[in-house]
């Protein structure tokens, strides 16, 4: 699809032009340069030790695991890992931030130029520029609403590692802007980099939007919004401030280079302050830290250890599991449902079924209840028996639906289903003797409509059909049942 057929009508004559700064918090045990938890949720103040605030005499150490975590995911994004990598202070202050300075990664990032396919949501895949991405230090949190009228300070994020990922400005819309910052969502959590937790903030993203005359090939003017960890809320941010510049530039006005704030609640961005150029930063290479140099060998130990990442995956369920392009898609999004699926197409013995299952019943009860796949109240192993139980044809797949409902709601977690369809008696009848026999008894019983059928009107073959069903309570095998009310109906 060209850039004019993505036009969105909303925008008539202007193109977005959208780049996103995503902050990925990698989960390592302790800090960027010091010893202390990186756990969440502690006390407040209790996880900053004295080189995360500063104090004089002190010495940053460089986490290598941090480091591991970042050269996985240039590698994973097919960019140039630079071996040789160097960390500046960002001097600015802020109450949040004790140091005085951030420990970032400026003119030499240690993860270079690369590239994320991103599926978009119509099922078209675009390939979006990674400009960089680069190792830095989460500063400390600022609280509003702790203690009345004034602002608390919880240091205990101070220190902790991040893994910036900058995009090229290619993104033209919001919903690909949040479609690639799923796909990165997705990425970090098949590497096993970051928890993934947008709600504790694992991962935050910036997002700066400009638009320009549709054929232009300059950029406009950029605003950034900082912050934001929903994907839905990157999506309502980008299209809010689309809006807002469309309209001050079509009423005659121009866009400031500024820092936004997106509040959800009144899903408006506000001005937050006038940006700063890198200038303001004052950075140099921090003299307490040596060059970053990642050897050969530690860089092929990292690669010889690569998991599967998502776009490999993707592939092997088409290929080899039988699945579509989309119901792939959708269960790779999700490590957590991938894994579940691949423990069920394993006990099922395929895949296709378990795929259709996972995305139907089984997403439908998940939603209900709102849990997430981990806590499945119908196991991967019960799922599989349950496919490999309709597809040997000892239960119908109508009778299947309701033994899923009844491991789901009622069953005893280690209720196995053939345990079930015995002491339920859900053993589909497939008995031609005995479904003949019911076919006789209803034929007889039903002789108006015997003579419909017979007199051309075809319709009443689903009477039949449903009164053999009625009489065996679901449990006749229907393909059996067809052919046999067949025979003796014609006869
Ligand atoms: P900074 O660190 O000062 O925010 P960068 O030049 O590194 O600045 O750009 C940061 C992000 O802004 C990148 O993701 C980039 O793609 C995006 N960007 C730069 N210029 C524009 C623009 N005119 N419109 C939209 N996005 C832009
Ligand atoms: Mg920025």
């Amino acid at each position: 699809m060209s850039a004019n057929e993505r036009a969105d009508p909303r925008w008539g004559d202007w193109e977005p032009v959208i780049g996103l700064e995503v902050h990925v918090q990698l989960s390592t045990r302790s800090k960027m340069f010091s010893t202390s938890s990186t756990a969440f949720g502690a006390a407040p103040n209790t996880q900053a030790n004295a080189v995360d605030l500063g104090l004089p005499g002190v010495l940053p150490v460089i986490n290598r695991e941090a480091v591991r975590k970042a050269v996985q995911f240039g590698l994973a994004v097919g960019a140039e890992v630079n071996q040789r990598s160097v960390f500046d202070r960002k001097n600015y202050f802020y109450p949040d931030l004790p140091k005085g300075y951030q420990i970032s990664q400026f003119k030499h990032p240690i993860v270079g130029r690369g590239a994320l396919t991103v599926t978009l949501p119509g099922g078209e895949q675009r390939t979006i520029g990674i400009t960089r991405a680069h190792l830095e230090e989460d500063a400390g949190k600022s609280i509003h609403d702790a203690v009345p009228g004034r602002t608390a300070i919880d240091l205990n994020r101070a220190g902790t590692p991040l893994l910036e990922v900058v995009s090229e400005p290619e993104l033209r819309s919001a919903s690909e802007a949040a479609a690639y910052f799923r796909t990165l969502h997705s990425l970090v959590r098949y590497l096993g980099i970051c928890d993934g937790n947008l709600a504790e903030g694992s991962m935050r993203c910036d997002a700066n939007v400009s638009v320009r005359r549709r054929g232009s090939n300059v950029l406009g003017q950029r605003t950034e919004t900082k912050n934001i960890n929903s994907f839905r809320f990157v999506e309502q941010a980008i299209d809010f401030e689309i809006a807002r510049q469309i309209a001050v530039l079509e009423a005659g006005g121009s866009i400031v280079q500024e820092t936004r704030l997106y509040d959800p609640d009144a899903n408006e961005t506000r001005a937050m302050r006038t940006k700063e150029d890198s200038d303001d930063y004052r950075y140099f290479p921090d003299p307490d830290l040596q060059p970053l140099v990642v050897s050969d060998q530690e860089l092929e130990a990292i690669a010889a250890a690569m998991p599967e990442l998502p776009t490999a995956r993707r592939m092997r369920y088409v290929e080899q599991l039988g699945l579509t392009e989309y119901d792939a898609e959708l269960i790779v999004a999700d490590p957590d449902l991938a894994e579940y699926f691949e423990a069920t197409a394993a006990a099922a013995g395929g895949g296709k079924a378990a795929a259709n299952w996972i995305l139907g019943d089984l997403t439908a009860a998940l939603n209900r209840d709102e849990c997430t796949v981990r806590e499945s109240r119908v196991s991967s192993d019960q799922l599989g028996q349950l496919i490999q139980r309709i597809n040997d044809g000892t239960i119908s797949g109508k009778i299947g639906k309701t033994l899923f409902e009844t491991l789901w709601n009622d069953a005893d977690t280690r209720a196995t289903v053939d345990g079930l369809i015995d002491a339920r008696g859900l053993r589909q009848v497939s008995d031609s003797g005995a479904i003949e026999t019911i076919v006789d008894d209803i034929i007889a019983a039903n002789p108006k409509q015997v003579e419909q059928f017979k007199g051309g009107k075809d319709k009443v073959f689903g009477f039949f059909v449903g009164q053999v069903m009625k009489a065996t309570q679901g449990k006749a095998n229907p393909k059996a049942v067809n052919d046999i009310l067949r025979a003796k109906l014609s006869g």
